[in-house]
């Protein structure tokens, strides 16, 4: 499907006919429409065609050489993926199973097989496991090939970012809403690194809001966390009672509902490509 979609756009050698390329711009990766696009012959640029109907009435609608291209670099833009993953488009970019170990690629083939191919029918999943293994990577990958190569709405973020902004909306008497709705209408969220920092009660109630409204609309959501590992989970009990230290029994068990736990093991893949 998606295939047939890039032939059909404008595209052209500029831009190995994806129809745009990613830069970073500021903290954020963005992708520009390439010349072709936005001077596509078919609509004058624009990206709709007027057309009409057997009663002469007129219809604007999307152009079918552009429209696509168009709507998915806007998802992509409004995800925002950090700029250090600007090159991540798809979920395996940059990982070869040759050099992956056998939990990295479990991980792998549940994000990829299960998650991205069966859209909407998979659970989330929550990626845990010590810093460096490719945790972000993965997660960032799934929800670029989500809005590049199939339109779904994503947002990705950073859960100590997250806490800080919802410190500023109560500081500043703006209501929690004007943060987390962005994040509740997405189809896919990615909370980063999930338990950093301290969060007070009240965070904690309105993150508990946020995921238990998005479980109600059977939106997926996607995290990271590096406080639960193997280790720690062999010693101290299972990993939701490890979350649940971290960002409490509602939220915990929640996640534990909506996303498929997956532990990553090993070294540090950043470090072991740099040596090799
Ligand atoms: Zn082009
Ligand atoms: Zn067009």
């Amino acid at each position: 499907m998606i295939l047939s979609e890039k032939k059909k756009s404008a595209g052209c050698e500029e831009c190995h006919y994806a129809g745009y390329t990613v830069k970073t711009s500021g903290n954020y990766a963005r992708a520009v429409l390439c010349e072709c696009v936005i001077n596509c012959e078919r609509c004058g640029g624009s990206g709709n065609v007027m057309r009409r109907n057997e009663n002469g009435y007129a219809k604007i609608s999307s152009c079918a050489a552009c429209g696509v291209v168009r709507r998915n670099v806007r998802l992509y833009n409004g995800a925002n993926i950090p700029a250090k993953y600007f090159h991540v488009h798809q979920v395996d970019a940059g990982l070869s199973p040759g050099s992956m170990n056998q939990s990295l690629q479990k991980a792998l083939i549940y994000a990829k097989e299960e998650f991205v191919k069966k859209f909407p029918t998979r659970k989330g999943f929550l990626l845990m496991g010590a810093s460096g293994l490719g945790k972000t990577h993965l997660a960032v990958g799934t929800i670029a090939e989500l809005t590049l190569g199939h339109g779904v709405k994503c947002m990705f973020k950073d859960f100590f970012y997250l806490l800080s902004e919802l410190k500023q909306a109560y500081s500043e008497g703006t209501p929690e809403n004007d943060v987390i709705l962005p994040l509740v209408e997405a189809e896919v969220l990615v909370i980063d690194e999930l338990g950093k920092g301290r969060s007070s009660e009240w965070e904690l109630n309105i993150l508990d809001q946020l995921i238990s409204k998005r479980y109600n609309a059977s939106r997926q959501t996607l995290a990271t966390t590096n406080y639960v590992t193997r280790e720690i989970a062999r010693e101290k009990g299972d990993a939701t009672e490890i979350l649940e230290a971290r960002v409490g029994e509602r939220i915990a068990s929640r996640l534990f509902e909506m996303c498929e736990f997956l532990y990553l093991e090993g070294k540090d893949y950043r470090r072991k490509a740099r040596k090799a």
